[in-house]
């Protein structure tokens, strides 16, 4: 029997909705508030010209400088393309398709779910608590057969840290069985949170970290996977061969230097202060219902018919992210921190509507 390409296919991936990246949902703006990248271009210069060799898999500046920054030791440190494929790396190395699961605690990041998808591996979701905090007797309640527990502290969309009392427990009930995987991509702007300190205590500690956020990378593709050396070993085993380009590793060598780790924390500091300026300018707009404070470089907000403000926004040229359709999150869209000039543009023109709508 002859068969369509189709349905050559695996069933799960025929059956996948592809992670909706900001990059895939498009837009033709100009003002570009929805994917939490840093607004501004970072520039590098190669300082490495030749192609014609394969590039280390861990590159050493690399690892080395993050162990540095983080804390840590080098062979606590996994490189890969970006922290999403960090995320994958754990599952394919710790879940058996069709016979272990993940967990987490949605509204949360979306590639944790994805990925599960795409290798096959059940995934449970145990809604968080209103209040964004981990619902930890239904946690316990869902551990059966489950490897991994992914935790985002702080929380994307959601903005939150998790209180790390409760990642205490967590971490004392999925002891001997299951992962907790901490993703601290948005760690740069409340770094005092961190978790790395914990993992001298915690055999079944990973944290994911990234340079597409703080340190203006998105475009490198470069993120870090934190663990004690057993874990790491496995990961290893399962990445690929070459994960890095050469010229990725050259640039997240010089975005880890002192200067580079300077320049980072500068703008952080006047992310955060602009993150202030608009956590007091939006609650005073009528549309806006109720503003959640955030420890990241994006503020998420709930507003009357935010449809309509989203496509009036959109239509200006100012791109936003909506998270109307995500459970827990009616009428919520998610805004990036950008440059001075693009908050203020966002400001006046939600000004503007509110005014218009009243
Ligand atoms: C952006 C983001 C990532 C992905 O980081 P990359 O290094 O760009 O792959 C992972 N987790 C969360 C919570 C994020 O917001």
């Amino acid at each position: 029997m002859s068969r369509n390409i189709e349905e050559l296919a695996r069933d799960n991936v025929r059956t996948l909705t592809p992670y909706q990246s900001a990059r895939r949902l498009g837009g033709n703006g100009d003002v570009w508030l929805n994917a939490n990248e840093f607004p501004l271009p970072v520039l590098f210069e190669l300082s490495q010209q030749t192609l014609n060799r394969y590039p280390e898999c861990q590159p050493k500046i690399v690892t080395e400088r993050y162990a540095a920054y983080a804390g840590l030791q080098p062979e606590q440190v996994l490189v890969s393309r970006g922290a999403d494929e960090g995320i994958e790396l754990v599952m394919r190395a710790f879940c058996e398709p069709g016979k272990d699961a993940i967990l987490f605690c949605p509204p949360t990041y979306g590639m944790y779910s994805v990925s599960a998808e795409t290798i096959g591996i059940e995934y449970r979701s145990v809604p968080a608590l209103e209040n964004w905090q981990l619902n930890l007797p239904a946690i316990a309640e869902q551990l059966d057969s489950v490897k991994v527990v992914y935790m985002c502290s702080p929380n994307n969309p959601t903005g939150n840290l998790i209180d790390p009392d409760d990642i205490r427990a967590l971490l004392a009930m999925t002891a001997g069985k299951a992962l907790v995987v901490a993703d601290e991509a948005y760690i740069e702007f409340c770094p005092q949170a961190t978790l790395s300190g914990w993992l001298q205590d915690y055999p079944h500690l990973v944290i994911l970290r990234t340079l597409s956020k703080a340190f203006a990378l998105a475009g490198l593709r470069c993120g870090f996977t934190l663990a004690n050396k057993p874990v790491i070993d496995l990961l290893i085993k399962v990445i690929a061969p070459y994960p890095l380009a050469t010229p990725v590793a050259d640039v997240a060598g010089q975005a880890l230097s002192n200067r580079g780790i300077e320049l980072m924390r500068k703008h952080v500091a006047e992310l955060n202060s602009r993150r202030a300026w608009l956590l007091e300018q939006l609650p005073r707009l009528s549309l806006v219902q109720q503003v959640f404070s955030s420890e990241t470089n994006y503020i998420l907000a709930r507003f009357t018919d935010s449809p309509a403000v989203f496509k009036s926004l959109w239509d200006q040229g100012i791109i936003l992210r909506d998270q109307n359709k995500n459970p827990g999150l009616a009428g919520c869209l998610r805004i990036s921190i950008g440059t001075r000039k693009e908050c203020e543009r966002l400001i006046a023109a939600l000004q503007a509507l509110s005014v218009e709508r009243a």
